[in-house]
């Protein structure tokens, strides 16, 4: 049922990354009213960025669809404390410990609610993608980094400090390249888009954009053919640790570099099938929301106080990690 909890209202949805925010006014059944996107404002500045995009979203409408607009939802990176609505740590926003629920409510005489990035892309893929009808499904998003949701009896796996998932830190080639978290051969040090742009870079001397660019020659040039086997070989290593460890009932690829399509997905389950010994490889997807799956995520938890995007849902004291945060998959 492609639908929000409340069937008559409407929301507004926004997917804050570290240089956009994506933002929606979406109807009861998901359907897109108005959209923009804007830079993103750092630090406290980003609750006026917010609102004022709300403000401009909502001059666009109708009087009859300004009215059915019931409630905010925001997707954010980093760690999230979903239940005082207030980003606790978030690096490429130079955002910590600041409120963002209270003040954004009250200026725009609507209820707010907050969620992780990366949970909410996972929630919008079960909801209504292709993790949708699929049993304990395992969401990677890969883009800057990767990062997985799993579920577990129906229920997203957060762990007792609400980070469960860094699949991107799982070291799968010791000594391997440096990691942004400081550790040699993290998969995302050799499988995240911005990885494979850098590692296309260096062996090639060609400057190219993204890892889109790396895909686009795949097939003509032999070096980004060898990046590209290392990275889905590597993913897959990575998939498979997920998978002995959960036997999940599909896993489903999203984020950036998924935009790659059958040009990752088929690499990287052959390379799976290959490589499994003592685990049964399982179906692996392409996440239907695309880049949309962050707004469908935070429509999602505007829509339903108690979704599964939340991040710390027992918050209790946690402290931002020493070195490093970036969940930022999208
Ligand atoms: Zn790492």
């Amino acid at each position: 049922m492609q639908t929000l909890a409340d069937p008559s209202g409407a929301v507004l949805a926004f997917d804050v990354g570290g240089t956009t925010i994506k933002a929606e006014v979406l109807g009861p059944d998901l359907q897109t009213w108005a959209r923009a996107s804007v830079p993103t404002p750092h630090g406290p500045a980003l609750a006026d960025g917010v609102v004022d995009t709300a403000r401009a979203l909502l001059d666009g409408l109708t009087s009859e669809q300004r009215d059915a607009v019931r409630s905010v939802g925001l997707a954010l990176p980093g760690i999230v404390d979903t239940a005082r609505g207030v980003s606790i740590f978030a690096a490429n926003l130079d955002l910590r410990d600041v409120a963002l629920a209270e003040p954004i409510a009250a200026r725009l005489g609507l209820p707010v609610r907050l969620g992780h990035d990366v949970a909410c892309a996972a929630a919008a893929e079960r909801h209504s993608g292709a993790a949708a009808g699929v049993t304990d499904p395992v969401v990677v998003v890969i883009g800057t980094g990767i990062a997985a949701v799993s579920y577990v009896h129906g229920r997203r796996v957060a762990g007792v400090t609400g980070q469960a998932g860094e699949l991107g830190h799982v070291v799968v080639r010791p000594g391997g390249p440096r990691c942004g978290c400081g550790a040699r051969g993290c998969l995302e040090a050799v499988a995240s888009a911005s990885s494979i742009a850098r590692a296309y870079r260096s062996a090639s001397g060609n400057d190219v954009a993204g890892a889109a660019d790396v895909v686009a020659r795949l097939g003509q040039d032999a070096v980004a053919d060898a990046v590209w086997a290392e990275a889905t070989t590597a993913l897959a290593d990575g998939l498979l640790i997920a998978t002995a460890l959960l036997a999940p009932g599909a896993i489903v690829l999203g984020g950036g570099l998924a935009e790659a399509g059958a040009s990752l997905v088929d690499p990287v389950a052959a390379s799976m099938r290959e490589r499994a010994t003592a685990v049964t490889v399982p179906p692996l997807l392409t996440a239907a929301h695309g880049s949309r799956a962050g707004v469908v995520g935070a429509a999602l938890i505007a829509s339903a106080p108690s979704a599964e995007c939340d991040e710390l849902a027992r918050h209790a004291g946690v402290s931002p990690p020493a070195r490093h945060t970036h969940r930022d998959g999208g």
